[in-house]
């Protein structure tokens, strides 16, 4: 383990999170752990001192809880991908390009995210949505075992027979909570060639198009994913299709369509337009039936920024308590996003009412009421009692984990 300190330049430039309402939080030291061992040592340094701790992957948690005013763990040295028989090993510092960049040299890839610099842990333990998830499930859907280190530095490695619970756990309920994870092995997928599709019209057509996406994306097969953003002057429906691209009821748009696209040149071409920049405010909820007219009326009125991202297919193919995500009946995730605090959560209670009550646990709201069942639905008793025994002292912990704050 290489202590930095607190030396804010350095800091700046090596870790500042992705989310600048955080970056004034600042570590009073910054651990930079090469191995499962490093990670030890740094929680035993931490222990010592009482100070609080934290993981960080790629920084990009909504809510700050990879950032602390106590010891940071550092774990980007920790990147490697490798590959043996479809199997992926990839460390806990990668980031989603470097995943797929990794994995496409073996013809290989994951279901996973589509922010080039999100962590492929902290997206991984929330669930992981992503353009091929319709076809194969969360990106923890594919996790095979995970390498952990646990609050009093034992060093563990969990799958379906060697401590289950952990790594049903680990699978859905969110990061930072029960260890430090060094490494995820995942079952790798053939990394497609694809057609990437961007279909626009000027935002006076979007409640057409929400109404018609709202019943045509979350039951399209599984082979196309389509999200839908409004912004300020259009609305868009774009994504990803492994068969070939039909328009379906949207044909009237103006339509640009790129074929035959390796998979991380799909990826690239779809992150192009912008979608890793820093997000100021977001709020979220699950949707399981369609919006009514009214609302979606009243929803484009509010000056936000809105993102429909669909479920269905292979996520809602498992059952609730295979893993610990708890959200497999849902139709699609709306975003609201903006810079203007009171606009994000004027929009989101517009939807509120017609809306799941469920919220994705990669999309932490500080400001939820009952977040237990908004998380976890009805995994949170047995997540409480996995958390008692994996992380009794509740070392790894934020307003909203499951140990609660300490
Ligand atoms: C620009 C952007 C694009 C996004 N795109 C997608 C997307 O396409 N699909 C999707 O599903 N989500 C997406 N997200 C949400 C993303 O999944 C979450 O923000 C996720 O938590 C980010 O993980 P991270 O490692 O980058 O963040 P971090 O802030 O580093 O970590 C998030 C949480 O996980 C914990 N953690 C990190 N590393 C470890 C570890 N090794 N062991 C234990 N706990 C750890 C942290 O302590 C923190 O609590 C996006 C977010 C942003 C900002």
């Amino acid at each position: 383990m290489e202590l930095i300190g607190d030396d804010h330049e350095l800091y700046d430039v090596l870790r500042r999170p992705a989310q600048p309402q955080y970056d004034h939080v600042r570590p009073e030291a910054i651990a930079r752990c090469r191995t499962a061992e490093d990670v030890a040592e740094a929680l035993a340094y931490a222990g010592s001192r009482s100070l609080p701790v934290t993981p960080r992957g790629g920084g990009h948690c909504f809510a700050g809880r990879s950032s602390t005013t106590g010891l940071l763990l550092d774990l980007s040295p920790m990147a490697a991908v490798s590959v043996e028989g479809g199997l992926a090993t990839i460390g806990a510092g990668a980031r989603l390009a470097e995943v797929y960049r990794g994995l496409h040299e073996f013809g290989l890839t994951i279901p996973a995210g589509c922010g080039p610099t999100v962590g492929i842990v902290g997206l991984t333990l929330g669930g992981g949505l992503g353009l091929l998830g319709r076809r194969y499930g969360l990106t923890c859907d594919r996790l095979l075992a995970a390498t952990v280190v646990l609050a009093d530095g034992n060093v563990v490695v969990c799958d379906d027979d060697r401590d289950p619970e952990l790594f049903w756990a680990l699978r859905g309920a969110g990061g930072g909570q029960f260890g430090v994870v060094t490494s995820l092995l995942f079952a790798a997928v053939p990394s497609p060639a694809a057609t990437r599709f961007r279909i626009t019209w000027p935002r006076d057509r979007a409640a057409d198009m929400i109404d018609a996406w709202q019943q045509w994306a979350p039951d399209a097969p599984d082979d196309i994913t389509a999200s839908l953003t409004v912004t300020a002057d259009r609305v868009e429906v774009f994504g990803a299709s492994l068969a070939a691209f039909d328009p379906g009821p949207f044909a009237d748009g103006e339509v640009d369509v790129r074929d035959d696209l390796s998979w991380p040149d799909l990826k690239r071409s779809l992150s192009e337009g912008g979608s890793d920049e820093r997000i100021l405010q977001s709020k979220s909820e699950f949707v399981r039936t369609a919006l009514p007219r009214a609302t979606i009326d009243e929803l484009l009125g509010s000056g936000c920024e809105l993102n429909f991202t669909p479920m269905g297919g292979a996520y809602n193919r498992v059952p609730v308590d295979a893993t610990a995500f708890a959200h497999r009946g849902e139709r699609f995730l709306l975003e609201h996003t903006g810079p203007d605090g009171d606009a994000v959560r004027r929009s989101w209670s517009v939807a509120h009412p017609h809306a799941s009550g469920r919220v994705y646990p990669n999309f932490p709201d500080p400001a939820l009421p009952d977040w237990p069942t908004a998380y976890h639905g009805p995994n949170y008793n047995r997540l409480l009692s996995i958390k008692q025994k994996y992380d009794p002292t509740n070392t790894f912990h934020f307003p909203q984990s499951l140990g609660g704050p300490r």
